[in-house]
């Protein structure tokens, strides 16, 4: 099993049918090493392809999305906002996208300054559940004229479909850990 998935494993706590909670190391208290270790597998599942920046949602994401720019030696990442703060401009690319854990629609924003034309973006985030989140930065990167070379997410709940409305788009998925069902209070790999 890889390391990603015993940590998973070990530290995931089952809250109902639908949802994880890996406050232990990932979404609240970080464990930096194994999200490191995340970032080098994530930088070698898409060692074909080259990528320019890395692009995530806040909160969650930011911290594997810093590991993989620092796999990649340093890249920019950039990170889509929740809430329009009195910082970011009018400039901005937006889409809207349903929180699965929240149940809210909520208004996403990058500063088009941030996101260019002919880049090479790779999506990473924590969670892919219904791929709502992905399919919004996907949104984010066309309205961009960005190309989206691959998503990265660090866990995967294959049985809320997410995968499946990514890869019709063209793009590679990688998954840290891919969880099939929740069996005894457990994830089942
Ligand atoms: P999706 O948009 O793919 O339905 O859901 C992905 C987003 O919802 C992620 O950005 C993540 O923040 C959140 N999410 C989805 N499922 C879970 C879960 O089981 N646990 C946690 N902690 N977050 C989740």
């Amino acid at each position: 099993m890889k390391e990603f998935e015993q940590k998973v494993l070990n530290d995931g706590i089952v809250i109902n049918d639908d949802i994880l909670k890996v406050d232990n190391f990932l979404n609240h208290q970080i464990d930096v090493k194994l999200i490191r270790n995340l970032g080098e597998d994530i930088k070698d599942f898409f060692k074909d392809v080259k990528v320019d920046k890395v692009l995530t949602i806040e909160a969650s994401g930011i911290a594997i999305a810093f590991a993989v720019c620092e796999a990649y030696g340093g890249i920019p990442m950039v990170f889509a906002k929740k809430s329009k703060s009195a910082t970011v401009g009018d400039d901005v690319y937006s889409t809207e996208i349903k929180s699965f854990t929240r149940n809210t629609v909520s208004k996403v924003t990058v500063c088009n300054k941030y996101l260019n034309k002919g880049e090479k973006v790779l999506i990473v985030d924590d969670f892919l559940a219904e791929g709502n989140a992905a399919m919004g930065l996907l949104d984010l990167c066309k309205q961009a004229g960005a190309e989206v070379v691959g998503y990265a997410t660090a866990v995967e709940k294959e049985f809320q479909g997410g995968r499946a409305k990514i890869e019709a788009t063209g793009i590679r998925v990688y998954s840290g850990a891919r969880i099939k069902g929740f069996k005894d209070n457990k994830p089942v790999f």
